[in-house]
């Protein structure tokens, strides 16, 4: 396929939270999942609602070693032999609960990569992993960005994410829910911390930023269940776009991701 050449590009965030994440993308002939941190059989139940199905993965891509990342990834890897790409750092902190993985299945990252016709740009996220990243999928001429679990948006991660078509951003929790609410000190300072969580006022400053006149959707993820309630995240950011002159519907689409099941299937482009 070359640049620009129209594909066919869909994606739909499968889950999203502190309970589990996975993000299925296909572009032209490939298909991958970004991250899979549910039971491998959950996640082939919710493939199996947008209508797909494990056999036609190509590959499963890793951010980061936490659990809700990472749980489903050595059972669907085995199971339909997948191919998982992860940096070095990753792999070392997630070998215990991958299990065995075949050899030839073991991918190790550095910089940009191609999986069939998808480009992939990692870029690292400030997170308390052993080497977190978001990534940059391309196919043709349109651009997927994915960026959870990172504590604040760097500048890397800024210039990273303006313009692209398709955003799945962290808008972790209301701060005030967060201070106000019943978690131990340690774990509200670690959310709140730089290798933390975004939260809904931090997404809301970033966003009018980075948004492009291409008319992108935007799906805010990773949302507390304890702090946080998908309304809130959501007019917390309405209101930051309006006040800098953008329109839901006209200039952009913000739609949320769920935790307990896949959002509709959305194409790109
Ligand atoms: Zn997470
Ligand atoms: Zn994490």
């Amino acid at each position: 396929m070359k640049r620009g050449e129209k594909m066919k590009i869909e994606v739909s965030v499968l889950a999203s939270g502190s309970s589990g994440n996975a993000i299925f993308i296909s572009g032209g002939k490939t298909k991958i999942l970004i991250d899979a941190g549910l039971s491998g059989k959950e996640i082939e139940k919710r493939l199996a609602k947008i209508g797909v199905y494990g056999d036609e993965l190509d590959a499963i891509v890793v951010t980061h070693e936490h659990l809700d990342h990472i749980k489903g990834v050595g059972v669907l890897s085995r199971r339909y032999d997948l191919p998982v790409y992860a940096n070095e750092p990753t792999w070392k902190g997630a070998e215990k609960q991958l299990g065995q993985i075949a050899d030839k299945n073991c991918r190790f990252f550095k910089g940009d990569f191609m999986i069939g016709d998808l480009g992939i740009s990692p870029f690292p996220v400030p997170h308390d992993a052993n080497a977190p990243v978001g990534f940059i999928i391309s196919c043709g001429n349109r651009r997927i960005g994915q960026a959870t679990d990172m504590g604040y948006v760097t500048e890397e991660v800024e210039d990273c994410l303006k313009g692209l078509d398709f955003l799945v951003i962290e808008s972790n929790h209301d701060l005030e829910m967060l201070m106000n609410g019943s978690y131990p000190w340690p774990l509200k300072k670690r959310i709140h911390g730089e290798n933390g969580h975004l939260s809904n006022d931090d997404t809301a400053d970033l966003l009018p930023r980075i948004i492009g006149d291409n008319f992108p959707r935007i799906l805010l993820a990773h949302l507390s269940k304890d702090n946080n309630i998908p309304a809130l995240a959501y007019i917390t950011v309405k209101n930051s776009l309006e006040d800098h002159g953008f329109t839901i519907g006209k200039d952009l689409l913000l739609d949320i991701a769920y935790r307990d099941r896949p959002t509709e299937l959305f194409k790109v482009g």
